[in-house]
């Protein structure tokens, strides 16, 4: 352990794993470090993997990766107590000979992509727990320190993959605590079903899958959401608030959940199955705003710990995937020119990431964590309106049809006036530009 390395990367989560891969295979002597048993061990998602970014790294992942389900079906639920009014898109495009979504179990994938990782040549070690960044005595970053020992392993680079919580960073004055509504609380259970039944409850044949975003009354008035995903012989649900609204609201994400799955529209889907599996982890929600500094000396973040998620399209492990490869080739590159791993040369990472789908994403959205807080009436109000606007509509019960109609604006004028609605309007187009 007295070896130095040309990288360290600390966690063995996506981000970690594609900045380990990517380094590993262009031939740098890279370390990676997961404090989990196994990497996996402690990892959640929901999960959906988004192919595009693994194509990238490893094209033939669909050979060996072990894939649950592909997605061909997105549906979008607007819950009220009693009822949903939804979007539902399904085709069969999605049938594709390399389809772009597939559901995932994380422990599996995780240990999968792993292996990659070892096989392109990077030393993995699991149970190891990075405490403590090393600097020089200039302050830039030269290695790291593990629960292994007191010695000190060094390296040119430290990739810092350590997911949402990452209290290395932190410790180590990189980026501030993470604030309570910058962060959602999401709590998931795995249900279990036999293959048939099902396939036949989403209508489904092979490896096809569902997913499910649901939003409205089941968060209680809290900025989150909830789904449920199709694998193999399970369904992923969980439900997920910002952390702040937890604390304020005094409801625990288990009750949350417990309400969700008792939903009349959500019961019948897990009717019969049985719980294998509880788990709970943070999500990162501040958006483009709450992303913190990216590169130093000798220091690169990637991943959750960089917040790079894209909560309005329910987004993260691509990112992680990206930025974590992006973060690799900016170290190739760096070190086939026989540039310092500095702050200055490190800066073409946020660069290149500026130039990705990443950041403009996060960017386009960058307004709308602000708009959710001002705008609770979103997640409670309009979901109601909507459901009793619907089941006016469709109810047959003697009203004439324009009557409905006026009845129907009516109601949304009584509630938030006519000056709210067009306000409401105007802010969606804001935050959407
Ligand atoms: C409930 C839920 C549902 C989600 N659903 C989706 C989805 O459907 N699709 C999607 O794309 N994204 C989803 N996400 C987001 C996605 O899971 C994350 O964006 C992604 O996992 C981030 O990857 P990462 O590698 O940055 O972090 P992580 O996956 O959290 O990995 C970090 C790793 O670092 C290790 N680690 C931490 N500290 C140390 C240390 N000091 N020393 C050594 N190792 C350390 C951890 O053990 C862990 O293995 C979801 C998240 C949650 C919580």
């Amino acid at each position: 352990m007295t070896e130095h390395f040309d990288a360290i990367v600390v966690g063995a989560g996506p981000a970690g794993n594609a900045a380990a891969y990517t380094m590993a295979k262009a031939g740098l002597n890279v370390l990676q470090l997961e404090r989990g048993e196994y990497p996996g061990a402690k990892n959640v998602q929901g999960a959906i993997l988004y192919a595009d970014p693994l194509d990238k790294l490893i094209p033939d992942f669909r050979e060996e990766a072990p894939l649950e389900r592909h997605v061909i079906e997105q549906r979008m639920w607007m819950l009220d107590d009693t009822s949903y009014v939804g979007m539902h898109y399904r085709s069969e495009d999605f049938n594709e000979q390399r389809p772009n979504r597939y559901t995932i179990i994380r422990a599996q994938f995780d240990k999968w992509f792993s292996r990659q990782v070892r096989a392109a040549g990077a030393l993995v070690l699991c149970e190891t727990t990075v405490t403590e960044l090393i600097r020089d005595d200039e302050g830039r970053v030269i290695g790291v320190r593990t629960d292994r020992g007191e010695e000190p392993v060094y390296a040119s680079v430290v990739i810092l993959g350590e997911g949402v919580n990452g209290l290395l960073g932190q410790r180590a004055g990189l980026r501030t605590e993470l604030k309570p509504d910058h962060v959602a609380l999401a709590a998931k259970e795995m249900h279990f079903l036999p293959q048939d039944v099902l396939e036949s409850r989403f209508n489904l044949k092979g490896n096809e899958g569902v997913v499910i975003e649901a939003m409205g009354t089941v968060t209680a008035g809290m900025i989150g959401t909830g789904f449920i995903y199709t694998n193999r012989e399970s369904l992923s649900i969980g439900i997920g608030c910002l952390v702040s609204d937890f604390v304020d609201s005094g409801t625990t994400p288990y009750g949350l959940l417990e309400a969700f799955k008792h939903h009349p529209s959500i019961e019948p889907l897990l009717r019969g199955s049985e719980v294998k599996e509880y788990s709970a982890h943070l999500i990162p929600e501040g958006g483009y705003k709450a992303v913190p500094e990216l590169y130093g000396d000798g220091w690169l973040v990637v991943g959750d710990a960089g917040h790079f998620v894209n909560g309005v399209h329910r987004e993260g492990s691509n990112l992680a995937i990206t930025t974590g490869r992006v973060a690799g080739e900016t170290v190739i590159a760096l070190k086939a020119a026989g540039q310092p791993m500095n702050k200055k040369n490190l800066r073409s990472y946020k660069h290149a990431l500026d130039q990705s789908f990443v950041m403009k994403d996060l960017k386009k959205y960058k307004d709308l964590p602000s708009f959710m807080h001002k705008n609770r009436h979103l997640f409670d109000l309009y979901p109601k309106l909507m459901s009793q606007a619907t089941q006016s509509w469709f109810r047959v019960d003697g009203t004439d049809k324009l009557s409905k109609e006026r009845e129907i604006i009516g109601e949304f004028r009584k509630q938030r006036g006519f000056a709210g609605l067009l306000g409401d309007a105007f802010k969606m187009m804001r935050v959407w530009r």
